[in-house]
């Protein structure tokens, strides 16, 4: 049975990798939930009967579609947008919007792949899918910003709605950029659908704790870790990296808990503070003034500001949450930090980890967090504001907060219990892909062949 399950996601990977050797990230993210399944497929031949990975991996659909816009000097521009819509067995697609220069057709069905389980392992009824752009919002005005997102939504309308595919935001997709794709959605379908989009600001149908939820989320994850190990966050060092969305609230919620945070980061460079990261100036340049992390030392004299992205990861920590983006900790980086004593990695951005680095954290006895539940509770906040534009009401900042932290809770012991029935006890990253596959595989064999 073993030699079977085993012969048969290496032919299925082998054949994915003929046909898309070429999309790197998306191999990457399909080779580490292939890399946990064996045990699943000896104990569900079924799957192997229904040939459930090969359909699995390939999306429903993917739109892609020309962008055109003009700048304030009246030029026009073009980029290309995309919407992978990648399975819809649980839900409705669900996933963000990225909006980068590095957007391209792999990363798009990485993040929507991802998604899928992800999605799954909340327990909230939402299928998987991602979006974006190649467009850099870097330097652009207010103004640019908003001619890019109603011709971005100009053709994504059609393909998108409430109880279809529902995007959020993602990299370069905040609130803000939320409320003109919103507007343009609206004056198209001349219907308030207010379901079609999450992430909307609260009190113009958005939820309130969204924008903090992915952080909070993280923190609330990273509580129930330690708690297993009898131990929690506080006076712990820490070391976040990014200083977006994720960065921010990951932060905030985890020196509420009394740990002290000592680094950030943007693309650009990283700021270390040996008194604690003062979250008011990071506040005020991010979220206020839209600068580059590098003006903090100018506001923190005892802070220091270092060029380059991976040298944040040589700073001693007893955890690391790296919320910033795919693959920033290699193999190198994940032995520093071990070398340098960390107990904890918990992942805030997608895929921020390379396979060398979590075969680091693995072999070491380190408490990884994976990306799929550790960061779910973003989407899972998504949901909840899904539910309350249904039920045309708003919640309490308290209730969704409290529901957050029993989702999150109730995803830490899912994926740990699955861990254990799958013959891999403590690892959170086997237990995470292993449920969230499985109800999706389930749900697809349910629904007949196609
Ligand atoms: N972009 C977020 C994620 O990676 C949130 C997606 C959503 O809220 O739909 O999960």
């Amino acid at each position: 049975n073993q030699s079977k399950a085993k012969e048969y996601i290496d032919s299925v990977y082998n054949q994915l990798k003929n046909k898309y050797g070429y999309q790197t990230e998306f191999l990457q993210a399909v080779e580490e939930v292939f890399s946990t399944l064996v045990p699943v497929f000896e104990q569900h031949p079924e799957y192997i009967e229904q040939n459930i990975l090969s359909r699995i991996v390939e999306p429903d659909r993917i739109i892609t579609f020309r962008v055109t816009w003009q700048d304030d000097q009246n030029r026009v521009h073009v980029n290309r947008g995309y919407r992978v819509q990648f399975n819809n067995v649980v839900g409705p697609y669900k996933g963000g919007l990225r909006f980068h220069p590095t957007v391209n057709e792999s990363i798009m069905k990485f993040l929507a792949f991802e998604q899928i389980f992800k999605n799954a392992l909340t327990g909230l009824p939402i299928g998987g899918a991602k979006g974006g752009s190649d467009f850099d919002p870097k330097g652009k005005s207010d103004a640019e910003i908003m001619r890019f997102c109603q011709a971005f939504m100009t053709e994504l309308y059609r393909h998108i709605g409430p109880d279809v595919d529902v995007p959020a935001g993602d990299i370069g997709v905040g609130a803000r950029e939320i409320g003109y794709l919103w507007g343009q959605y609206k004056r198209i379908k001349a219907m308030h659908e207010a379901g079609v989009l999450t992430g909307k600001q609260p009190g113009y149908g958005g939820s309130l704790v969204r924008k903090e939820a992915t952080g909070y989320g993280l923190i609330y994850f990273v509580e129930e870790m330690l708690k297993d190990a009898n131990d929690t966050l506080s006076g712990k060092t820490v070391v976040v990296s990014g200083s977006g969305n994720v960065a921010i609230y990951a932060i905030e919620k985890a020196q509420h808990l009394g740990a002290k945070v000592v680094a950030c980061s943007d693309s650009n460079g990283y700021v270390y503070d040996p008194d604690g990261i003062d979250l008011n100036v990071v506040k005020e340049i991010k979220e206020v003034k839209g600068e580059r992390i590098k003006k903090y030392v100018e506001y923190r004299p005892n802070a220091t500001y270092t060029e380059g992205c991976t040298g944040i990861w040589t700073i001693p920590c007893d955890i690391a949450l790296p919320c910033a983006t795919q693959n920033e900790i290699d193999g190198e980086s994940a032995k520093i930090l071990i070398a340098n004593g960390v107990k904890v990695v918990a992942e805030g951005a997608n895929m921020p980890s390379t396979p060398e680095a979590i075969n680091e954290y693995l072999a070491n006895g380190v408490l990884f967090g994976p990306a799929k539940a550790a960061n779910a509770g973003g989407v899972a906040t998504s949901a909840l504001e899904m539910a309350q534009n249904s039920s045309r009401t708003y919640w309490s900042f308290e209730k969704v907060d409290e529901k957050l932290r029993d989702i999150m809770r109730n995803i830490y012991r899912t994926s740990k219990e699955c861990a254990e029935k799958y013959g891999a006890p403590g690892n959170l990253m086997v237990g995470a892909n292993v449920a969230g596959f499985v109800k999706v595989a389930d749900g697809m064999i349910a629904e007949g062949v196609y």
